[in-house]
């Protein structure tokens, strides 16, 4: 009888065990993508006229979308989900509200050269420090553009853009600019509608990550 019982708690161990292990296993990373500019602020305007406040937001419907049909959805808050204008300050500190595991800030670039061309993506150094993690993601994703989409890579690099300063410190934080709206290429390649290989190669590396 008392091996019994040891048996039966052994048992119930084990399925606590289970469900623990299940539990952390089932908890999404937590993923805030910013969607740039928006409302009076269209950010870029593109060769052909296409805006980048509606660009970035495609490219995040897009992404959410993605992510719905995933057997294990990542728990992904964009910073916004319509047209309209949210401060900087207000993005970063959704971030922090809900414990981001990750920061991406997703824009298009512009260049008066409009020869001008490929994916740039931007991580923070602050006192001559960088975070590892925001760069090691960042080349993720632009390698995955770059081979998906076949952009060309500008790199990546640093800038204390306000989104990136005021979230480093919380969880790695990239701004990427998604080709050049100046470019006709580029511009055309993204207004065709070719949101969704780019919404699709930085979900997987953010999946992945
Ligand atoms: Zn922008």
């Amino acid at each position: 009888m008392k091996n019994l019982l040891k048996n039966v708690s052994f048992v119930i161990l084990l399925m606590k065990m289970c469900l623990i292990f299940g539990q952390e296993i089932d908890v999404q990373k937590r993923i805030v993508i910013d969607v740039g500019h928006g409302g009076k602020d269209a950010g870029a305007i593109g060769i052909n006229g296409i805006q980048e406040k509606d660009v970035v937001l495609s490219i995040a419907n897009e992404i959410l979308r993605l992510n719905d049909d995933l057997d294990k959805p990542l728990d992904i808050y964009l910073t916004r989900y319509s047209d309209t204008l949210i401060s900087l300050s207000d993005r970063t500190k959704l971030t922090k509200a809900l414990n981001a595991d990750l920061f991406l800030s997703l824009h298009c670039n512009h260049s008066d050269n409009t020869d001008a061309r490929g994916i740039e993506v931007y991580a923070s150094r602050k006192h001559g420090k960088f975070s590892k993690p925001s760069v090691f993601i960042g080349y993720q994703i632009e390698r995955a553009l770059c081979k998906a989409v076949g952009y060309e890579s500008r790199g990546v690099k640093f800038a204390n853009f306000q989104v990136l300063s005021e979230t480093i410190d919380y969880c790695p934080a990239v701004l990427i600019e998604l080709g050049f709206l100046s470019n006709r290429d580029e511009a055309s390649y993204i207004s065709d509608n070719n949101i969704k290989p780019i919404a699709l190669s930085i979900l997987s590396s953010i999946q992945n990550q």
